[in-house]
């Protein structure tokens, strides 16, 4: 195969498991390559919640006190509640500790020395690119998708796109960190269980929603009206930092379920209107930073025998 391309190993997706990998591989001298299809890291908070063991991992890396720094602070993220609604009719039903937080602490920190934190893949993966980029600088390329893959004995043979243009890559071999999306597939992994159980809509925005909330130290709080599907259908609201928190910046997210009483597809001030009734808070100030549509499924991973 003369004149392609050849790395040890390719990985398809700059998600925190894609950009991890190829850190790890490169503080071991191993050559590596990382595509991802868009133009920059994820605009969507996506996951928040991080693990010990991950945390741990991020030590290896040298990048744990970074993410301490911007995580959440340890009296936001140890805690979730359920209201009504947070207006002023509004009660809690229940809440509780959580995520390592009040009577958990104990029990994590036994467990490791690394902590559970709270930071959403929006501010996560800046981190885990720039130290990705320093340690490999022209193997992690962005608006670059993997477009097909074969595997032979011995190596895979990438077909990948960039401007437009295909060109091939040989590796010895893949690691799929698409998000389970087609290319895990070709690792024989495939799907079992229900899926479009019910439709979401989720929202990124800013709000001064903390000096409105009757306890803030919630990091999700759940809201439940059984006139808006009741439970998840209802909406949830969760904290996305930035962190430290500037005046003025504070950002959040919220979902819900679309019910019969919604529009099929939100725009942008049905998305405002439905946030505004469940919290029943009629005039809260909201810039709508993004919003999109998802599926509920309940669906894992399994492995077969190819
Ligand atoms: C609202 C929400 C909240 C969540 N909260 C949590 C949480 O608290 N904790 C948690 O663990 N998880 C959470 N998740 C799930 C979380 O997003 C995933 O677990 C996480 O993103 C997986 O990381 P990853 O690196 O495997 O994949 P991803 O972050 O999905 O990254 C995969 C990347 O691969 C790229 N890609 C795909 N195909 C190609 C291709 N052919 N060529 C090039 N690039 C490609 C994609 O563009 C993407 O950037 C949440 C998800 C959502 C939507």
């Amino acid at each position: 195969m003369a004149g392609i391309e050849q790395h040890d190993i390719a990985i398809i997706g700059d998600g925190p498991v894609g950009l991890t990998c190829s850190i790890l591989l490169s503080l071991r001298g191993i050559d590596n390559v990382v595509f991802e299809r868009y133009p920059d890291t994820s605009i969507h908070p996506k996951a928040c919640g991080i693990n010990q063991r991950t945390t741990e991992i991020f030590r290896i890396i040298g990048i744990e006190d970074e993410v301490y720094e911007h995580c959440a602070p340890p009296e936001i993220a140890g805690r979730t509640a359920c209201y009504t609604s947070l207006g002023a009719e509004g009660r809690e039903i229940v809440s509780r500790d959580a995520w390592g937080g009040g009577i958990y602490a104990e029990e994590y920190e036994r467990l490791s020395s690394s902590r559970y934190c709270i930071l959403p893949q929006i501010r996560l993966e800046p981190i885990l690119r720039r130290i990705a980029v320093a340690l490999n600088l022209d193997g992690v390329r962005y608006a670059t998708e993997v477009r097909d893959l074969e595997q032979f004995e011995d190596h895979v043979k990438l077909t990948v796109r960039s401007r437009d243009e295909d060109y091939s890559v040989k590796a010895r071999s893949f690691i799929a960190a698409d998000g389970g999306r087609p290319f895990t597939t070709k690792l024989g992994v495939s799907w079992l269980g229900e899926r479009n159980i019910f439709d979401m809509v989720f929202a990124q925005f800013r709000s001064p929603l903390r000096s409105l909330h009757p306890d803030p130290r919630n990091f999700i709080t759940w809201s439940t009206n059984p006139k808006m599907g009741g439970s998840t259908k209802t909406g949830y609201l969760y904290q996305i930092g930035p962190w430290p928190l500037q005046p003025g910046e504070e950002e959040w997210v919220f979902a819900c379920g679309v019910t019969e009483h919604d529009p099929e597809r939100f725009d942008q001030q049905t998305m405002i209107d439905r946030l505004r009734r469940t919290l029943n808070i009629a005039d809260l100030p909201v810039e709508l930073r993004s919003f999109s549509h998802w599926n509920v499924n309940a669906i894992s991973r399994i492995i077969s025998r190819r």
